[in-house]
């Protein structure tokens, strides 16, 4: 488990200001989600946690330290995007286990990884199988997997359920939950999906055009709304 703050993050692209000075704080094993409308940049506030991404000014800090210049592996956080990003040429077990072969892991250590993730996401009989003989919610779980096996301090994921059809996500929401527990991870999610962020969510971000509208709990923000921004992306009566 790791613990997050951002100090005034921006972020721009070129001419393009699409982060506006974002604080924020992520406490140990907390679910954070965040929501807003397409293009307000939530994307590109996980691509910064992540170190995948330079900000343009501000801080970030993990478990008390500055990473700001570390780079995304040394940051000990795990990725999961929306398009899953599996290795088509390569088997589950291998991609699974492809993140850790480069860091001198023992084989016996990776493989227990991989077992281990296997298992918890119920994979266990498609090891063998190629990414083009599962399903969407299959292949999420690889995705997930892999994850999973860098047993990382905070997880950050993109959409991850946004390519499954309804059905799935219900099913896969509640698996997340599940696995939440279960890791005792940090979680930070994107999301522009209403009901995952109220079902997941300990604390959910708002996010519009690049700042932050309001973070609350989900009956906070459903009973509190900031403005009628936030009540309409909630869903809340007001
Ligand atoms: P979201 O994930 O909320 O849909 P993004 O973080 O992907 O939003 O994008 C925020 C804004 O930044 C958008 O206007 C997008 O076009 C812009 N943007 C994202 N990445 C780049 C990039 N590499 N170059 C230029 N503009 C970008
Ligand atoms: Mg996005």
């Amino acid at each position: 488990m790791s613990h997050l703050a951002l100090r005034q993050v921006t972020k721009q692209f070129g001419s393009v200001k699409v982060l506006h000075g974002v604080d924020l704080d992520v406490r140990d094993g907390e679910f954070v989600v965040f929501v807003g409308p397409s293009g307000c940049g939530k994307s590109t506030l996980l691509r910064i946690i992540a170190g995948l991404e330079d900000a343009s000014s501000g801080e970030i800090h993990l478990d008390d330290r500055q990473v700001n210049d570390v780079s995304a592996a040394d940051r000990g956080l795990a990725m999961v995007f929306q398009s899953y990003a599996l290795y088509p040429h390569m088997s589950v077990r291998q991609n699974l286990a492809f993140g850790l072969e480069n860091s001198r892991m023992p084989k016996t250590e990776i493989e227990a990884r991989v077992m281990e993730a296997a298992r918890m996401l119920l994979i266990e009989p498609l090891l063998n199988r190629k990414p083009g003989q599962l399903s969407g919610g299959q292949r999420q779980r690889v995705a997930i997997g892999r994850a999973i096996v860098r047993r990382p301090g905070i997880f950050l994921l993109d959409e991850p359920l946004s390519n499954l059809d309804a059905e799935l996500r219900v099913v896969m929401r509640a698996e997340l939950a599940a696995l939440h527990k279960r890791l005792a991870a940090t979680m930070i999610y994107v999301t522009h999906d209403q009901t995952e962020a109220m079902t997941l969510a300990d604390r959910i971000v708002v996010l519009r055009d690049g700042r932050v509208e309001q973070v609350g709990t989900p009956l906070e923000l459903y009973n509190k709304p900031a403005n009628r921004f936030v009540a309409g992306f909630i869903g809340s009566p007001r």
